[in-house]
């Protein structure tokens, strides 16, 4: 019997970008996460199946194996620490970058220096390796709005076009990452399913190269 493959993805942009390298890998999703409120989703072939869950839970997944699979963006995996995966190849899409923001024209506090954030280990690890003591402030959303109600001094988010900060009176101040999203897998699949998972590898990187040369 073939070995099944379980895939992890989140709705959204990463599904939406992911889905053509699937297809060039021979991988049809069967049903759309937008529009289905299933959370399994059959593909056209019986031994790959995907799971729909939140992009911050995709490495969790992976982790334990409840998924073989993932594609996670370069933040969340940081973020979580990458315990027991690996990242096999960087997909080059949702592209953004992890950020220090704030007022422009406020310089930041040398010290007490307030950062909120949901991204609290990237932070933490940021700050420290400057010797910048700050006090990290986790928050789940709508990060932009802790410096202009005073809960915070700066925010460390993704940014991508940079219109959310600009719309709320915010700049980038220091860049932290350059973010993509990657395929990770778990580090027992990858022994144990070594053949179909290196195939679907093979497939989705030169999917990606292509793409990069149209
Ligand atoms: P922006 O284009 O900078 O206004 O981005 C709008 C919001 O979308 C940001 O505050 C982020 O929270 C989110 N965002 C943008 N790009 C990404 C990405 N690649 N992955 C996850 N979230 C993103």
């Amino acid at each position: 019997m073939k070995d099944t493959l379980t895939i992890a993805l989140s709705k959204g942009r990463i599904f939406k970008d992911t889905v053509p390298l699937l297809q060039a890998a021979g991988i049809e999703p069967l049903d759309d996460p937008e529009t289905s409120r299933k959370l399994i989703l059959d593909t056209n072939r019986e031994d790959v199946k995907l799971v729909i869950i939140r992009a911050t839970d995709v490495p969790t997944y992976v982790q334990y194996g409840a998924a073989d699979l993932g594609v996670a963006g370069k933040d969340v995996l940081m973020e979580h620490g990458g315990q027991d995966l690996y990242e096999l190849l960087d997909l080059q899409i949702a592209r953004c970058k992890l950020m220090v923001a704030g007022f422009a024209d406020k310089p930041l506090p040398e010290v007490g220096l307030k950062v909120a954030t949901k991204f609290v280990n990237c932070a933490r690890h940021y700050f420290a390796e400057q010797g910048r003591q700050v006090d990290v402030i986790k928050l789940y959303g709508s990060m932009e709005l802790a410096p202009l109600v005073g809960l915070a001094d700066c925010i460390v988010d993704v940014v991508d076009t940079g219109n959310t900060l600009k719309a709320n009176g915010l700049a980038p101040l220091e860049h932290m990452a350059d973010i993509t999203s990657r395929l990770i897998v778990n580090k027992a699949s990858m022994k144990l399913k070594h053949e179909p998972i290196r195939d679907l590898l093979v497939q989705m990187q030169s999917a990606v190269e292509q793409r990069n040369t149209q």
